[in-house]
C-alpha cells in the first residue's frame, strides 16, 4: 500500500507490487552496491530508451558490477511491462543491477552476483504549464576522485537528498548544486540551462554532475531548430541575472523556473520551445 501501481521483472517473471529484492546479507543492502536508470513511457512513447538501457550496463561497470542484460532485451521487457498498465497511464521505467555478495575484502562487490530487476510504476507527468524554484545549496558535488560519479549509482544521492530537502526547508522546490569548484553543476534530480540575450547556456560536463540524456537531446533538438546553445562553466551570479531558466531530465522533460531566491522569473519562449521540440522528437 502507498504505492502506484508497480510492475517488475524479477528473475523471468513479471511480479505486482513491492516485492522484497534482497536480505541483509546482500551486499548492496549493506554497502550500496547498486545502479539505476530512469526513462519514460508516456502519450504511447518511449523516448531514447535504448540511450537509458545503455548507461545502466555502464553504471553497473563503473561500480564494479556485471551487467547481465543486452540493451536489445532491456528494451522489449521494457515495452512488455508497459503493455501492463491501463491505457494512458505515465510510467516511470526503471531498469536495476545490484550485487548480492561480498567480494575482495568484503567492501567490494562479487560481480558474478550481480542482479538485474526491471520496475516500472505509474507516475503522471508534470501538466504543461507547471514551473519551479530553486536557491542554492551549501552542498557541492562529489569529484571523480571521491565518488563514482561517472554512474547512475544509489550511493550517489543522499548527497542530492540533503540538497533538496535543505532547499525546500527555506521554501524553495530545489536546489541548484555547484561542483567543487564553486560552478553551476545541476539540480538535485536534473541538468539546468539559463537563456541570456536569447543564447542558451548549460554547464559543460566537468565529470562532477551526470550528463543527461535528456541534457543531450535538448541541446541536440535546440542547435538543429537553429538556437545557439553554449557549454560552459557558470557562475551563479549569471544564472541570478538570467533572462530564463529551465531544467532537463527524464523524469519531467523541460520544466521553466519561476523563480531564483526572492527573484521571479517569468517561464518564457526558449523553455516553451525546447519543450514543444521534445515533443515533437518524441513522437516523431
Ligand atoms: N542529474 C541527476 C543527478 C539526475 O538524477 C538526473 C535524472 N536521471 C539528471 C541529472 C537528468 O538526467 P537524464 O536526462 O538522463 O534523466
Amino acid at each position: 500500500s502507498g504505492w502506484s501501481e508497480t510492475w517488475n521483472y524479477i528473475d523471468g517473471s513479471w511480479i505486482e507490487g513491492n516485492p522484497p529484492l534482497m536480505g541483509p546479507r546482500s551486499h548492496a543492502s549493506w554497502l550500496g552496491s547498486s545502479v539505476f536508470d530512469g526513462a519514460r513511457f508516456f502519450e504511447g512513447v518511449f523516448p531514447d530508451l535504448e540511450l537509458h538501457c545503455q548507461r545502466v550496463n555502464d553504471s553497473a561497470l563503473a561500480l564494479g558490477l556485471k551487467p547481465t542484460l543486452q540493451v536489445g532485451e532491456m528494451v522489449e521487457l521494457s515495452k512488455d511491462g508497459a503493455a501492463r498498465f491501463k491505457p494512458g497511464s505515465a510510467v516511470y521505467i526503471k531498469p536495476m543491477y545490484w550485487a548480492e555478495s561480498d567480494g575482495p575484502g568484503v567492501i567490494a562487490a562479487d560481480p558474478a552476483s550481480t542482479r538485474f530487476c526491471l520496475c516500472l510504476f505509474e507516475a503522471p507527468m508534470a501538466p504543461a504549464g507547471s514551473a519551479f524554484s530553486i536557491t542554492l545549496s551549501p552542498f557541492r558535488r562529489p569529484t571523480m576522485e571521491t565518488m563514482p560519479v561517472n554512474a547512475k549509482a544509489g550511493c550517489l544521492y543522499p548527497n542530492n537528498a540533503r540538497a533538496l530537502v535543505e532547499a525546500k526547508s527555506r521554501g524553495f522546490d530545489n536546489a541548484v548544486v555547484l561542483d567543487m569548484l564553486g560552478n553551476v553543476a545541476e539540480l538535485t534530480s536534473a541538468n539546468v540551462f539559463m537563456v541570456k540575450d536569447g543564447v542558451v547556456h548549460t554547464p559543460v560536463p566537468n565529470g562532477t554532475f551526470l550528463n543527461g540524456i535528456t541534457r543531450q537531446r535538448v541541446i541536440k533538438l535546440l542547435r538543429d531548430a537553429g538556437h545557439q546553445v553554449i557549454e560552459r562553466t557558470i557562475g551563479y551570479g549569471e544564472f541570478l541575472t538570467a533572462d530564463e531558466i529551465f531544467s532537463t531530465g527524464n523524469y519531467s522533460k523541460v520544466v521553466p523556473v519561476n523563480r531564483i531566491e526572492t527573484r521571479q522569473i517569468d517561464p518564457g519562449p526558449v523553455a516553451a520551445r525546447a519543450r514543444d521540440l521534445y515533443w515533437a522528437f518524441a513522437h516523431a
